[in-house]
């Protein structure tokens, strides 16, 4: 089997077909290993160190909390896990009632982590992240309620009720190569010398290649030929879906577009192979899937 990207393949069974049942929801909730992971205004509560490790809560510690509406997640080894939003906590209050580990960015040490943790975090930190969105029906404006163990939302006006599924935000990333050369840009949003594949969400009435060809002749002036899929992987940072791909490239001379990238260059697979001085030349972190798209091409060389 293929080798999954970070966040992804997770090992829980999301038991999607029975969330529609109450009682089957209610039975989770009830499980005396019941086990919730907490997120804080995005945030994800991991012990930190060299591995980073998640860090769950109890049924008792959540009942102190008064969550109003966990979402079940799934179930790994037959333990129910819930993602709980505990962003109505004052951040002086979060050592009391999750007094092991700390708030953090997932991004920042997801790379570290045991993957299936990490995973977890991730997709826990998702769902948190639409329901705070979406208090409110997007139709009428009435309150929205929590249905299906909180993967659907619905409208509590009777003449509305609308259902609301979370979202998912296709977004196309792309290592484009002509011959032994593939194009990195620098982001003007990186605060380092990062240098990584070109990226760019799909819009409506687009396909994946489509947008793949229209967001890499945008930033940098290059017409893409043949497109191959390679993989992909959930980043709910907020909420996408990063979908990967090599192009190639039909033209060379780059027109870059400055107020995306601060630099553009083509580079060959030597120039990747060697060490760099990390002040001036940095590839993209390891979790994520521009580096496998760039290192998958290096050796492919
Ligand atoms: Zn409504």
């Amino acid at each position: 089997m293929e080798r999954p990207n970070f966040y992804a393949a997770l090992p829980l069974d999301r038991k999607s077909e029975l969330r529609r049942d109450d009682a089957f929801v209610v039975s989770r909730l009830e499980h005396r290993e019941a086990r919730f992971v907490p997120v804080w205004r995005t945030r994800n509560l991991v012990r930190e160190g060299q591995a980073p490790q998640a860090v769950w809560l109890t049924r008792t510690r959540i009942e102190q909390i008064s969550v109003s509406a966990p979402v079940y997640l799934g179930d790994w080894d037959d333990v129910p896990y819930f993602a709980a939003d505990i962003s109505h906590l004052e951040e002086t209050e979060l050592t009391i009632h999750a007094p092991e580990g700390a708030f953090v960015d997932l991004r920042g040490v997801g790379a570290m982590m045991n993957r299936d943790e990490g995973g977890l975090l991730a997709y826990a930190r998702g769902l948190a992240w639409w329901h705070s969105r979406n208090r409110f029906c997007g139709v009428c404006g009435a309150p929205n309620r929590a249905e299906a163990g909180g993967h659907v939302l619905r409208c509590t006006n009777p003449n509305c009720a609308t259902e609301h599924f979370p979202r998912t935000d296709p977004a196309v990333i792309m290592l484009i190569v002509s011959g032994d050369k593939c194009l990195l840009g620098r982001n003007r949003r990186f605060p380092l010398p990062m240098y990584s594949t070109l990226a760019g969400f799909v819009e409506p009435g687009e396909s994946l290649e489509d947008c793949v060809r229209r967001e890499t002749f945008e930033e940098a002036g290059i017409r893409v030929g043949a497109v191959e899929y390679r993989s992909s992987q959930p980043w709910p940072f907020p909420s996408s879906i990063m979908l990967g791909f090599w192009g190639e490239a039909l033209n060379e001379d780059i027109v870059r577009d400055d107020e995306e990238l601060m630099d553009a260059m083509w580079v060959t697979r030597d120039f990747l192979r060697q060490e760099h001085d990390p002040d001036k030349f940095r590839l993209p972190r390891l979790d994520s899937i521009a580096r496998r798209l760039i290192e998958e091409w290096i050796a492919a060389g």
